[in-house]
């Protein structure tokens, strides 16, 4: 049994607060806080058992600090943005409590994404005798505890890992993001770098694409991006000699995207209208559709998994670990689209690691240095099955190849 208070009312942090509220076994205390009051009261309507719910900007340390010791929480789970990771995590410092988040801390000013800021409260939380456990959506999250799976059942050392995102799902609006309009912007429009042979690769946002087969979906074109599970598994995975992040986008959000971009609606620097500052991102995020409003009727699937190729008992090896979730199935079970569904639920299956001690110690973590087996057991049970495949090796050095 556990106490755990949930920052931010949003689409993924809503899946949080309603799974926690489906398991009170588990979760005997649930408190729910975010900036906009009518978010949480909207979930705490829906959740299948009381919850309780309060206002915060978790910009600011003291709030938290506030909250966290009027909630008294075993762990806290940050749904919020990355933006709030520093300052909950200072919350937490303060008060002595876990920490859980789903992404990391990115500067407002600059879409640069890297653990460098989190891993430095490293010795912060060891002789604090707390841990943070970081980045426990589905990617980051999953793909990082695929993995270590990889990791710790399948191989004595990797050498390639390929994660390969699929949503190929419809939501039938003209254009819209999935997770945190201003968040998926700054990802997708930085530009990508891969891991190879001990260094980075840098290339153009969007410059290389690749048809990709995705199980239970079909072929796809998806373009090789940077994402921030890259720089962990590259400290923690023995071996790798190459990691690459690949992801669809269809056509028509490629090229709205590309217009928005044109014209300067992507710009995260301020600029002066009417004589008031406004950052054109954020006024672009007030037009477009919240993630969580997609649910209702969006329909396919997502297909998400790590390809990894690498040596068992002397011979080369290659499988495929991937989960697909059905936009209608998860609605039909939280009101929640399959993206919101994948993230939220991984964070809770954490919070169930973190508060029966199946993921114990002091510091800061990325999931993959942490038992694979007990999460994957336990996602499973609560809506995220998973599956491991043996790929034909085709290629010494390309995973991906027919
Ligand atoms: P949403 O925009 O739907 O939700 C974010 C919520 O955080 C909103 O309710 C927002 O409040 C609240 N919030 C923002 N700033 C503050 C603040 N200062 N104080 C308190 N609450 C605040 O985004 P998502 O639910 O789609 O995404 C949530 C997080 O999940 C993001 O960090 C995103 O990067 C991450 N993510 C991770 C994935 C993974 O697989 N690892 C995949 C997808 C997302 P308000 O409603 O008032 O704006």
């Amino acid at each position: 049994m556990g106490r755990v208070l949930i920052i931010g009312a949003g689409a993924a942090g809503s899946v949080v607060a309603k799974k926690c509220a489906k398991n009170r076994d588990i979760f005997s205390h649930i408190h729910l806080a975010s900036r906009t009051l009518a978010k949480c009261e909207k979930v705490q309507a829906e959740c299948e058992s009381e919850i309780s719910i309060s206002q915060v900007d978790a910009d600011n340390v003291n709030e938290v600090v506030d909250l966290i010791k009027a909630q008294n929480p075993d762990l806290v789970i940050n749904m919020a943005l990355p933006y709030q990771d520093l300052p909950i995590m200072d919350a937490c410092l303060a008060t002595g409590v876990d920490y859980l988040d789903t992404a990391n801390y990115e500067p407002k000013d600059e879409a640069k994404f890297e653990y460098s800021w989190q891993w430095a409260y490293q010795d912060k939380f060891k002789n604090k005798g707390i841990k943070a456990i970081l980045g426990c959506g589905f990617d980051p999250g999953v793909t990082n505890i695929f993995c270590a799976y990889a990791q710790k059942n399948l191989f004595d050392e990797i050498h390639y890992i390929d994660i390969v995102d699929c949503n190929a799902g419809d939501h039938g609006k003209a254009f819209a993001t999935n997770f945190n309009p201003e968040i998926n912007i700054r990802e997708v429009t930085q530009d990508g770098k891969y891991w190879e042979n001990g260094e980075w690769k840098e290339i153009k946002a969007l410059s290389i694409s690749k048809m990709i087969d995705y199980p239970q979906v079909g072929e796809k074109n998806s373009y090789l991006i940077y994402h921030e599970e890259l720089e962990s598994l590259v400290e923690n995975i023995k071996g790798l000699k190459r990691i690459r992040f690949w992801m669809t986008f269809s056509e028509n959000y490629i090229k709205h995207l590309d217009v928005l971009q044109n014209v300067g609606m992507t710009r995260i620097d301020p600029i002066n209208y009417n004589g008031t500052e406004i950052i054109p991102l954020q006024f672009l995020k007030a037009l477009l559709p919240e993630p969580s409003s997609l649910a209702e009727n969006y329909t396919g699937k997502t297909s998400i998994g790590c390809v990894i190729q690498g040596v068992k008992d002397g011979k080369t090896k290659k499988y495929i670990i991937y989960n697909v979730c059905d936009h209608t199935r998860s609605n039909a079970e939280l009101g929640a689209q399959a993206v919101s569904y994948t993230t939220g639920v991984p964070a809770f299956v954490g919070a169930i690691m973190a508060l029966q001690g199946k993921w114990a110690g002091e510091g800061v973590f990325n999931v993959e240095q942490f038992d694979p087996d007990p999460f994957l057991e336990t996602l499973a049970q609560h809506g995220l099955e998973w599956h491991v495949e043996e790929l034909k090796v085709t290629s010494d050095t390309e995973t991906l190849a027919a």
